[in-house]
């Protein structure tokens, strides 16, 4: 199903929950909300249910408005994070039920139950209880519950964040390869950015009650439109400017001197060498070893470099090992150089 969302607006009392909220998601993608606690993320997701009534704006699926569509003719399935089985149904009754209330054919039915608990690996599952599963598979089943009677459109609000860390990470991949197997167009609620990112088709970042950006997970993370989007998605080193750094000529331009620029700089885009040649500084800077501590699959390091600016990165465990005090030449690759009005990737030339 395809969905846009203009204007929506929605408040509670004089509170602002949603403030004129605009995204348009694809038919059969895969679509994770993110945001802090508070943004408003459960709240698109319930006017999109039809759980809530927005103040104003319009929800349209498949381009017909829905605004005042019941519940159940949304053609919608739900998880919630407490994945809420019946707990007197069997796992058979609890996939079934939708399906039933749908009036199928009890063959047909049989039939879809069937290959759903064989999809999720519940086989063996039929008979139990909610109470005689474990948390992972009270989930598989809420998943299948919800997928049984082929909805359009798929909302999971935190569906994982009642599992511990390990079986998260299984479900998560599962989840990827079940949604594009099915091709239902499907939004999950996260606060997790490695899970939206490692998830998603395309993820909107929700803070305020507004649409910070939307995007692939490649380009939130590697452009992010906003200093808050930067802020909250990944790590990075924050320089206030105006700064010059070798390499980046724009620095010194008009733009990276006003007082609301900054400059951003993931880990990863900071690559740290052993002082060599005189030639290395035309592109590089040179730094001061401040930390190097181990940290199981890496290594960090600080480094300082002009003007007293610390930057952080990873080594990894198969390069050099710094001692503090020790002079190393330090290549920026390339960084973020974020003003109000636009975010520009800039490579080091
Ligand atoms: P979380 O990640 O904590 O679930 P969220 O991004 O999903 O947060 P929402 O649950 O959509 O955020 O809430 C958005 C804002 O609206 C919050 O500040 C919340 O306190 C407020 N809010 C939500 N529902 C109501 C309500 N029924 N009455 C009053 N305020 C509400």
């Amino acid at each position: 199903m395809h969905i846009e969302v203009r204007e929506l607006e929605k408040h509670f009392g004089s509170f602002h929950a949603i403030n004129k909220t605009n995204f348009q998601i694809q038919k059969g993608h895969l679509v994770g909300l993110l945001g802090p606690s508070g943004g408003g993320k459960t709240s698109i997701l319930k006017m999109l249910a039809g759980l809530e009534q927005p103040d104003s704006g319009e929800i349209l699926f498949n381009g017909t408005l829905a605004n005042s569509l019941p519940v159940q003719k949304r053609g919608i399935g739900f998880v919630f994070q407490n994945y809420a089985l019946f707990k007197h149904m069997s796992v058979f009754e609890n996939i079934a039920f939708g399906l039933k209330v749908k009036k199928v054919k009890s063959s047909v039915i049989k039939e879809r139950v069937r290959y759903l608990i064989e999809l999720m690996g519940l086989e063996g599952k039929e008979n139990k209880y909610p109470h005689q599963l474990s948390g992972g598979q009270r989930q598989r089943v809420a998943f299948a519950r919800a997928l049984a009677p082929e909805p359009q459109l798929l909302l999971l609000d935190e569906p994982f964040a009642a599992i511990d860390a390990k079986i998260r990470k299984e479900l998560r991949h599962w989840l990827r390869n079940l949604i594009s197997e099915f091709g239902t167009t499907t939004i999950f609620v996260t606060h997790d950015q490695d899970e939206a990112i490692e998830v998603a088709d395309e993820i909107i970042i929700i803070h305020n009650g507004k649409v910070e950006q939307q995007g692939t997970p490649w380009e939130i993370y590697n452009q992010p439109a906003t200093a808050f989007v930067a802020s909250f998605i990944g790590e990075s080193n924050k320089l206030e400017t105006p700064l010059s750094l070798n390499g980046f000529p724009e620095l010194t331009d008009s733009v990276a001197s006003k007082s609301d620029a900054h400059i951003l700089i993931r880990p990863e885009w900071i690559e740290v060498r052993p002082q060599k040649s005189a030639n290395y500084a035309r592109v590089g800077e040179r730094g001061v070893v401040k930390h190097m501590h181990f940290r199981g699959e890496s290594w960090f390091l600080e480094v300082e470099i002009l003007n007293n600016v610390k930057l952080f990165t990873y080594q990894s465990i198969n390069q050099k090992v710094f001692q503090p005090g020790e002079e190393v030449d330090v290549l920026i690759h390339k960084l973020s150089l974020i003003t109000p009005d636009e975010t520009r990737v800039l490579e080091n030339k």
